[in-house]
């Protein structure tokens, strides 16, 4: 294996490998096959990207924030300038069609630099006149060292999602990306270096969640924690990082519904909810995974959703005419496959999918299933109540508009929601009352890098987003001046 292909760690500018030395290896979910080797880091290793970071901070706070805003678009242009690259990695790593990481994630983790650099030249405090002779202003000033926890499924879209604000605010920034996807993480401190990023700014250590995620969190210096992944992980995280009181922006797992009504644009609403349930194999926390549709249109609706679903191809990711590529691990698949043996066990028909394949050639032994589709579940069994994050979702039949927002709201969960009506009333009406944190009418995964994400219950604490990442990644300080 050449050097080339084994993923260190990133600290104080330099690429280095874990103190302990020792490594992972990483798998490419196509094949099966272990394609590098990623440091598996230890304590020690958080402790020195913590120290690098908060050795880097003063200059990097006091450097004006045009100065930061113009190394952020420089970090764009050069992950811009490499997004061919880039996407085949993130293909290779994560087993996502080479075409959705080409159009969506790549794209995506410059949008994230590039909103931010001008978003911070914008970000203004608060000024509050109480009298003619007192005067109250707000700082908002960086944190210090902060840490950015993401999961595998968009992993530079996630990753730089977290780590551009934060820069952007003047923080420097311990970074881990899922052990399973260090790829492109590491690709992006190389753009880094290259676009000149002060040493210690950002440091990126790879290793398991427990061993390294977990000293992150826990770590002195460590002001904030930006955690995306599962709700169980994120409960943990809260668990240790609350006593120490770091400031906690979680956004955990989701089982979303999608309400489709009657009076909905029929070939509109059945393409998009083909996207919103199997994009990158059902592996983004937004996917729609309990689908109600209103019994006029029921049978309509499952009919051509079930042919439409078994036309996707599912196949190499590098190949163009590929929707579905491979799912992350092949513990990931088995978990997918109990959760379908557990709908039928639990009354459930699955009416398409949920197949293993085995592509010919360089993908045989890659981790493969068919998007499936169940009907017949009750509300509050466990298919339909836990998150599955793989390419399943389940029809659900419903008779009244009441009847459907009570339904979708009934789990835990509460993260995005999808509604499908040409009612403007119904539409404005329906969104008020679910319980989420986003919610898409007529339309899903549109989104503006301004607006507030995040989800509500077991879906997360705090929002990302606009303003909100900034002010998280920032104190406020209030200042109180009595003037004669
Ligand atoms: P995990 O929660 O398993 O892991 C997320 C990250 O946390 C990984 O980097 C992981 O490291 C790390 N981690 C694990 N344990 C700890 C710990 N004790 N302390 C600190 N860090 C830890 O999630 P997945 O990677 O499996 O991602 C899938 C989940 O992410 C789904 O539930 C999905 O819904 C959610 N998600 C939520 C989104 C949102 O915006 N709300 C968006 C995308 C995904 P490692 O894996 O290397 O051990």
């Amino acid at each position: 294996m050449s050097e080339q292909e084994r993923f260190l760690n990133f600290i104080n500018g330099r690429f280095v490998p874990p103190q302990g030395g020792d490594y992972w290896p990483v798998y490419e979910p196509a094949t099966g096959h272990v394609f590098a080797e990623v440091a598996a880091s230890s304590r020690d290793d958080v402790q020195a990207a913590c120290a690098a970071a908060e050795a880097a901070f003063p200059a990097w706070r006091d450097l004006p924030s045009e100065k930061r805003a113009a190394l952020l678009q420089t970090i764009a242009n050069k992950i811009e300038a490499h997004q061919d690259d880039l996407a085949q990695l993130e293909s290779q790593d994560t087993g996502k069609p080479v075409a959705l990481a080409r159009s969506v994630d790549i794209p995506r983790a410059v949008a994230n630099f590039r909103f931010f650099a001008g978003a911070i030249q914008h970000f203004a405090s608060e000024c509050h006149p109480t009298s003619s002779d007192v005067l109250n202003y707000t700082l908002r000033q960086p944190l210090g060292v902060v840490g950015c926890i993401s999961p595998w499924n968009l992993p530079l879209y996630l990753f730089t999602w977290k780590i551009a604000p934060a820069l952007a605010a003047g923080n420097c920034v311990v970074g881990k990306p899922s052990e399973l996807t260090p790829a492109t993480a590491t690709r992006l401190a190389q753009l880094c270096l290259e676009a000149g990023l002060p040493p210690g700014v950002l440091n990126i250590v790879h290793g398991t969640g427990t061993d390294v995620g977990e000293a992150i969190c826990t770590h002195p210096a460590v002001r904030a924690i930006s955690f995306t992944g599962g709700t169980t992980t994120g409960s943990r995280i809260a668990a240790v990082a609350a006593p120490l009181f770091k400031k906690l922006s979680l956004e955990l797992g989701g089982k979303n519904p999608v309400l489709i009504f009657d009076d909905c644009d029929f070939e509109t609403t059945l393409a998009t909810t083909i996207r919103s349930s199997f994009a990158n194999q059902g592996e983004i926390c937004l996917c729609g995974s309990r689908i109600f549709v209103h019994d006029r249109i029921y049978d309509r609706f499952k009919a051509e959703f079930v042919a439409r679903v078994q036309q996707l191809v599912v196949g190499d990711p590098r190949d163009v005419r590929t929707d579905q590529g491979a799912l992350i691990s092949a513990q990931h698949l088995a978990k997918v496959r109990n959760y379908l043996a557990l709908a039928s066990a639990e009354g459930g028909t699955i009416l398409c999918g949920g197949d293993v394949v085995t592509p010919p050639g360089r993908c045989a032994g890659g981790w493969f299933l068919t998007p499936a589709v169940i009907e017949g579940l009750p509300d509050q069994c466990r298919t339909s109540q836990e998150e599955i994050f793989g390419p399943v979702v389940s029809l659900y039949r419903f008779q009244t508009e009441e009847d459907a927002v009570q339904r979708a709201n009934a789990t835990p969960y509460g993260l995005a929601a999808v509604v499908w009506t040409r009612s403007l009333d119904r539409a404005h009406r329906i969104a008020a009352q679910l319980h989420v944190g986003i919610v898409w009418v007529n339309c899903w995964m549109l989104r503006d890098l301004r607006t507030p994400f995040g989800g509500v219950k077991q879906s997360g604490v705090g929002r990302e987003g606009g303003w909100e990442a900034l002010r998280f990644f920032t104190e406020p300080k209030n200042v109180c001046i009595k003037f004669s």
